[in-house]
C-alpha cells in the first residue's frame, strides 16, 4: 500500500517523491517506463568513458536561490559559465548577439555599448506589437541579423516559419550591447559535479521511496494500492488521446568520439544556416572532464511520430487550445496532480520545473493531509 503513486522519475516526479517521503513521512512508489531515473536530464558514461547527456545537453542555470539551495542538498556543483558560438558566414560568433558579434560579422569598429545600441536602433524595424517570432526578432535587431542567426535555426528546430510561431518563442532571446559572451547571465550556473544522474540517485535514496523502472504505469495501476496519483507523463496519453494527439518535436542524436583531446574548442556551436543538424555539443568543455579522447554530439530536430521520444511541445495557438481541453478534464479529477513538461504541455527549464514541483508540494500536497 502506497500513499502516492508517482508516474515519472524526472525532476517533477523525483522532487515530489523526495518532499513527500522526507517531509510527510509517506510511502511513495515512483514508476518510469525508461530503464533509468532522472528523466530527460539523465547522463551516463559512454563506452569511451565520457560523460554524456542522453537526451540532449542540459546546462543548468537559475536566479532562484531557493531552487539552487534545494538541489545543492543532493549535489556539489561544477560552477561554469555556459558559452555558445553560432557558425555564421564561415565565422564562429558569440550568441546571444553582442558587441563582438557585430564588430566581427560586419567589420565594424563600435567602441561602446552606446554605439552598439545606436547600431541596433539603426537597423531594427519599428513594430509596436510584434505578433510572431519573426516580428519579435526584427523589431529588436533588424532583418539581416534575423536572417543570419534566427530564421534558419528556427526552421530547422521547429520546421515552422518564424512567422507562424508565437512571439513568445523568441521574446526571451537577449541581445547585448556589451562584450558579455555568456549564454545565460543567471547567478547560479554549471552542472552537477558528478553528473545529473548521481544527483537524482541521492534525491530518491530514502526508505519511503520505492522505484519501478521499465514500467508503464498503465500496466500496473490496477495491481497497486495507492491513495493519490502524481502524473508527470504526457497529458494526452493519460486520457487515451480522446481529443487527439498533442504534437511534439523530437530529436535525433549522432554521437562520435575522436582520438584527440579537443574537437571544436567550445561546449556548443549552433549551425543556423549550414548542415542539417542544429548544433554540435562537445561535452568535456561543460563537464570539465579530463581525457585523451573527446565525444561530440550532433543534434537533428524532427517531428515526434509513433514511439519517438517527445522533446519540445510546439508553441502554437491551436495546440494550446487542444491542451486546454485536456486540462479541463484534469480539473475534474480528485487526488490526481499533474506536473511537468509533458503533463502541462509546456517547456520548462530545469529550475522552473523544480520550482513548480516545490510549489505544488507546498500548496496542494503538504496542505491537504
Ligand atoms: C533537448 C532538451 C534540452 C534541454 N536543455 C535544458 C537546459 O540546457 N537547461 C534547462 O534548464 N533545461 C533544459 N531542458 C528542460 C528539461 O529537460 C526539463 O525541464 C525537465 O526534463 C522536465 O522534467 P519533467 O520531470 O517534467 O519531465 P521528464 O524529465 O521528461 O520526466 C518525465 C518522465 O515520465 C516518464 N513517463 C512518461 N510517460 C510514462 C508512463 N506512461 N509510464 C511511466 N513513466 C512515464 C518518462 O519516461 C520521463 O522519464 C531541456 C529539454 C530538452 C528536451
Amino acid at each position: 500500500m502506497f500513499d502516492y503513486l508517482i508516474v515519472g522519475a524526472g525532476y517533477s516526479g523525483s522532487v515530489l517523491a523526495e518532499r513527500i517521503a522526507t517531509q510527510l513521512n509517506k510511502k511513495v512508489l515512483v514508476v518510469d517506463r525508461r530503464s533509468h531515473i532522472a528523466g530527460n536530464a539523465y547522463d551516463y558514461y559512454n563506452e569511451d568513458g565520457i560523460l554524456v547527456h542522453k537526451y540532449g545537453p542540459h546546462w543548468f542555470h537559475t536566479n532562484d536561490k531557493n531552487v539552487f539551495d534545494y538541489l545543492s542538498r543532493f549535489t556539489e556543483w561544477r560552477f561554469h559559465y555556459h558559452r555558445v558560438k553560432s557558425y555564421v558566414d564561415g565565422m564562429l560568433l558569440p550568441i546571444p548577439i553582442n558587441h563582438d558579434t557585430l564588430n566581427t560579422l560586419y567589420g565594424l569598429k563600435l567602441t561602446s555599448p552606446k554605439e552598439v545600441q545606436a547600431y541596433y536602433d539603426s537597423v531594427k524595424v519599428s513594430i509596436a506589437n510584434p505578433k510572431n517570432s519573426e516580428e519579435m526578432v526584427i523589431s529588436q535587431v533588424g532583418e539581416d541579423l534575423y536572417q543570419k542567426f534566427f530564421k534558419g535555426y528556427t526552421l530547422k528546430q521547429w520546421d515552422l516559419n518564424p512567422k507562424d510561431l508565437a512571439a513568445s518563442v523568441t521574446a526571451r532571446i537577449p541581445t547585448r550591447t556589451n562584450r558579455d559572451d555568456r549564454y545565460f547571465t543567471d547567478t547560479y550556473q554549471g552542472v552537477p559535479k558528478h553528473g545529473y544522474t548521481e544527483m537524482f540517485v541521492k534525491m530518491l535514496s530514502h526508505p519511503n521511496i520505492s522505484i519501478m523502472l521499465q514500467t508503464d504505469y498503465k500496466n500496473i495501476i490496477n495491481d497497486i494500492k495507492f491513495n493519490k496519483l502524481i502524473y508527470t507523463g504526457p497529458i494526452d496519453s493519460f486520457f487515451d488521446y480522446k481529443f487527439g494527439k498533442l504534437p511534439y518535436r523530437s530529436l535525433r542524436f549522432e554521437h562520435e568520439t575522436f582520438n584527440q583531446e579537443n574537437y571544436q574548442g567550445y561546449q556548443q556551436i549552433n549551425y543556423p544556416n549550414d548542415y542539417d543538424f542544429t548544433r554540435i555539443v562537445e561535452w568535456k568543455h561543460a563537464t570539465g572532464q579530463k581525457s585523451p579522447v573527446t565525444t561530440i554530439t550532433r543534434e537533428y530536430s524532427l517531428l515526434a511520430e509513433g514511439d519517438m521520444e517527445k522533446y519540445y511541445p510546439i508553441p502554437k495557438e491551436d495546440n494550446h487550445e487542444l491542451y486546454k481541453k485536456y486540462k479541463a478534464e484534469v480539473d475534474k479529477l480528485e487526488n490526481v496532480f499533474f506536473c511537468g513538461r509533458l503533463a502541462d504541455y509546456k517547456y520548462y527549464n530545469m529550475d522552473q520545473v523544480v520550482a513548480r514541483a516545490l510549489s505544488i508540494f507546498e500548496k496542494n500536497i503538504a496542505n491537504t493531509i
